[in-house]
């Protein structure tokens, strides 16, 4: 390739990506276009929506991103007045479900907020406590206090290990808290459950 090429191919990479529709959207800021396809600006390195309005920089340092979490991941911040962040989810929701019970999985110890969590999935709170219901038929609290309890109930099978102790390692923020939560998921205490699964091993030893 010649050095006037790779120059060319350089400044006009977004244009390259860019298609004859796409900018059509742009420039017309057509809304029906938002959530299809996501514009970085590579100046200010924020990323926006076709339509909006505060999208104010020359064609060439437009950069188009198929999804959102591509943009996020090129090191793209969401524009605050078209917030493409809220906008709601495009990928599949059994997608946004996995990822979401992916994210408790390792932040269960954490205090619980939707906030926190819809923040960290770049969707809006509203949004995903909506579709998580809808996809699993239990609420984000619920899910997540779930996620809790079956790491307190694997702790508990260490008798050298305290109610409390298990309660702050499970993220509960007191040891009644933690029995109050335990008991509405397995339908005992955490003292009661500890004795049962020892009397049910001394029962396995014994046949
Ligand atoms: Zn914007």
């Amino acid at each position: 390739m010649s050095k006037c090429a790779m120059t060319q191919l350089c400044t006009y990479e977004g244009m390259f990506m860019m298609t004859k529709e796409q900018l059509q959207a742009i420039l017309m800021k057509d809304k029906t276009y938002d959530g299809k396809f996501y514009c970085g600006a590579r100046t200010t390195r924020t990323v926006c929506l076709p339509s909006c309005a505060a999208k104010n920089c020359k064609m060439e340092n437009i950069i188009i991103f198929d999804t959102l979490q591509d943009a996020l991941k090129a090191g793209y911040h969401p524009c605050l007045r078209c917030r493409p962040d809220h906008l709601e989810w495009q990928g599949s929701h059994k997608e946004l479900v996995s990822r979401t019970k992916a994210l408790i999985n390792t932040t269960y110890k954490e205090k619980f907020s939707i906030n926190d969590l819809s923040g960290k999935l770049f969707v809006n709170g509203s949004y995903l406590a909506r579709t998580f219901k809808k996809e699993t038929g239990e609420t984000l609290l619920s899910y997540f206090n779930s996620v809790r309890c079956e790491k307190a109930a694997s702790l508990l099978a260490r008798k050298d290990l305290s109610i409390s102790f298990i309660s702050s390692e499970t993220g509960f923020c007191s040891a009644s808290h933690f029995t109050k939560v335990f008991k509405d998921h397995y339908h005992c205490t955490p003292n009661e459950y500890r004795k049962r699964s020892n009397t049910g091993k001394l029962k396995k030893q014994t046949l």
